[in-house]
């Protein structure tokens, strides 16, 4: 295999104990490591100029300078010391101003000629410049991200000492014939120019094959990981039965749903025979269950079984209730598997999937038990996905014949960020709400102001409206946060005595969560104080209120969450989050919340608060192995590598030859990331 992978640092002049510690804290261990530790920025030192020029461009620029005087000292008012030499580029002569550092100035005046660059600006009609670098040679210089460990001038050094020591050309990673489609130089002159680019167009070319690999490698490693692979199937679907499924809604799809749902329908009638891998993205709200409902309707009228898997308890009785409602008069067949089955009932049930009685199955992961079998499973739909571990998601596609994969999620992600994550998903985007409803209007209330918002959120539910109070705590711990048990022992006797209040939380009996969740659904109860098992999916539509008590616990894509239980009707919706504005954080939260209703512009702000890693999941998400895409803006270079990615999957070509060394990163992703990947 690559040869600089077995090769250790330390074989590099110079290179002693001390240096290796410091290489392997930035993640350097041997050459390999080295070679792809790629600059953050260049600085061009090619491109010289005058004084005159350079000031004229108003940009940096680089010049030789002869120092014409002698140092002058000077101490300020602040106690720094600041150090000014004259020099001349033979035509003009300027100030070189130096704070501090009076070797760096004493260089200047040692040298006959020195190469400086920075910025010349005027000052009482000379020019100036202000701790201009220094630097040897006209050329590009590559920037490393330095730490107070080793300084990027250093790392350059080995780099270059390394890609004179090791075997050249590096061993190519990609095939000939991709390099040429997609016109890609080879890896020897990526890394070459990568770090030592002759000019700035050369750099750019050796970033553009490097991200190439980096993203296939991505791609491929993450489309295994989740399992998301379109594979061909047996699965016939021959008609889509739109047209009798919308004769059984009560109401007319959005332009949005229709658009949807006949994506799904193509890739499930799709003529080469490969099975449906889709994602639907759609703000809270949007009408999922509806899209979901189609794509069942199709599969079971052409003969198979469908199975709807969900994160909670909650939801699986929700979704039960929905579909039965709306596939009231066909002879469509429906099984909730509850965990909360006797051990015959459970067998009884699952005996009649095997037999193909039941024709749509709904239940949380306990669907994946091992002893549930299908006879013709055409369909696994998976609701609220992000809740899911990978793991989970992967079993139940394992139990049919390849059958379509249609996923379900709330959590909208920027594009570019969202095709790195969902492999080799196509996604559909449901960008439209229902008709009728309007923006859930959000205030930020401080804990000392409480008592307004509860008469506010009375007067609601004094006019025939229900709400919802959230807390981020079960029980009362030392901290100062409010708990559920705070509300059943003192907040709701005091203040909303004359309202039928429940409290819901995940402690509960699945019995008890069930009854509570019918009776709020219903209308019998009037106020639900709950913990965050409500976040995900929970549909009543004549909640219209919703209080969340120390909402600084909770992230921007929660609290969204959280906030779209209500505005769900037709009635005006109102969301009030209680938290002391007490740093800055939770104030551009809080703002963010107050200011928009729209999830994917709330998701690129939380992208900018917390960063891809932390969106990815924990630390050690295997990210580290994306050093050029991170910052990605070209969707394109993503989608040609997301093609080729397909491409090398469906044709099984990783166990070629050609592609063993792409194999082997794809392993090495795979090994970091499998565990941590939370999308
Ligand atoms: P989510 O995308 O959050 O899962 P749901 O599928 O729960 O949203 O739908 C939210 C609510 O909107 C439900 O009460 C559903 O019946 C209703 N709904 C869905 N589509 C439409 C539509 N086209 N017209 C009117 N109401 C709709
Ligand atoms: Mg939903």
């Amino acid at each position: 295999m690559d040869s600089a992978k077995e090769l250790d640092i330390k074989i590099l002049r110079g290179l002693g104990e001390k240096t290796a510690e410091k290489l392997n804290k930035i993640g350097i261990y041997n050459i390999e490591d080295l070679i792809h530790f790629y600059p953050r920025a260049y600085e061009d030192w090619t491109a010289l100029g005058s004084i005159k020029e350079i000031y004229e461009s108003g940009n940096p620029g680089c010049m030789w300078i002869q120092a014409s005087s002698t140092i002058s000292k000077v101490r300020l008012a602040n106690g720094k010391r600041l150090f000014k030499i004259q020099g001349s580029d033979g035509t003009d002569s300027l100030d070189i101003i130096f704070f501090n550092n009076y070797y760096v100035a004493l260089n200047l005046v040692k040298n006959e000629k020195t190469l400086i660059r920075g910025n010349v600006t005027k000052k009482a009609n000379r020019y100036e410049i202000i701790s201009p670098k220094i630097y040897q040679n006209t050329e590009i210089r590559p920037i490393y991200a330095q730490t107070k460990f080793i300084h990027s001038e250093r790392i350059k050094n080995l780099i270059n000492q390394a890609l004179k020591t090791i075997k050249r050309p590096l061993e190519e990673t990609l095939p000939d014939f991709i390099l040429k489609k997609y016109d890609l130089c080879s890896l020897d002159f990526a890394i070459k120019n990568i770090h030592f680019p002759k000019n700035l167009k050369d750099a750019e070319t050796a970033k553009k094959r490097l991200i190439f690999e980096e993203v296939l490698v991505w791609q491929i490693a993450v489309s295994k990981i989740k399992n998301y692979v379109k594979r061909k199937t047996d699965i016939k679907i021959s008609n889509s039965f739109c047209d009798e499924f919308l004769f059984l809604l009560p109401f007319m799809l959005t332009k949005a749903q229709t658009r949807v749902i006949n994506e799904c329908m193509e890739d499930m009638m799709d003529k080469n025979s490969l099975s449906m891998s889709r994602l639907i993205q759609g703000d809270v709200g949007s009408g999922k269950t509806v899209v979901a409902a189609a794509a069942t309707y199709a599969v079971i009228k052409n003969g198979y079984q469908v199975a709807i898997m969900v994160p909670t308890e909650i939801l699986s009785v929700q979704h039960y209730n929905t579909l039965n409602k709306i596939f009231q008069g066909t002879n469509i067949n429906i099984a909730l598997l509850s965990g909360k089955l006797r051990l015959k009932e459970r067998k009884n049930l699952e005996n009649k999937i095997k037999n193909k009685e039941i024709n749509l199955v709904i239940g949380t992961h306990a669907l994946m038990g091992e002893n549930l079998e299908f006879a013709k499973l055409g369909l696994v739909v998976t609701d609220e996905q992000h809740r899911f571990g990978v793991k989970q998601r992967m079993r139940l596609a394992e139990k049919g014949q390849n059958p379509h994969v249609l996923i379900m999620s709330a959590t909208p992600i920027p594009r570019t960020l969202s095709m790195m994550v969902h492999g080799d998903l196509d996604i559909s985007i449901l960008d439209e709400l229902p008709p009728g409803r309007k923006e859930v209007q959000t205030f930020c209330v401080s804990p000392a102001k409480k008592e307004r918002a509860f008469n506010f959120f009375k007067k609601i539910i004094k006019n025939g409206g229900q709400g919802y109070i959230v807390c981020p705590l079960i029980e009362n711990s030392d901290s100062d946060m409010i708990s559920v048990d705070e509300y059943k022992n003192k907040i709701l006797k005091k203040v909303f005595a004359e309202y039928n209040a429940e409290i819901l939380h995940g402690k509960l009996s699945r019995s008890d969560k069930e009854k509570i969740m019918q009776d709020f659904s219903s209308g019998k109860i009037q106020i639900l104080v709950s913990t965050t098992v409500i976040e995900v999916g929970v549909d009543v539509p004549n909640a219209s209120v919703i209080i969340i008590e120390n909402a600084e616990r909770f992230g921007i894509s929660q609290l969204h969450q959280l906030r779209g239980r209500v505005g769900r009707g037709e009635k005006a919706s109102y969301c009030i989050l209680i938290s002391s504005l007490n740093t800055k954080d939770t104030q551009r939260r809080m703002k963010a919340l107050c200011s928009t209703n729209d999830g994917f512009l709330l998701a690129e702000e939380d992208l900018k608060i917390r960063g891809p890693g932390e969106i990815f999941g924990n630390k050690q998400h295997g990210m580290e192995e994306i050093k050029l895409a991170k910052t990605l803006k070209d969707i394109k270079l993503l989608e040609v590598s997301k093609k080729v990615a397909r491409e090398i999957l469906s044709g099984n070509y990783l166990k070629e030859d050609d592609f063993k060394i792409i194999n082997w990163k794809v392993n090495r992703v795979i090994n970091k990331t499998q565990n941590c990947l939370t999308i």
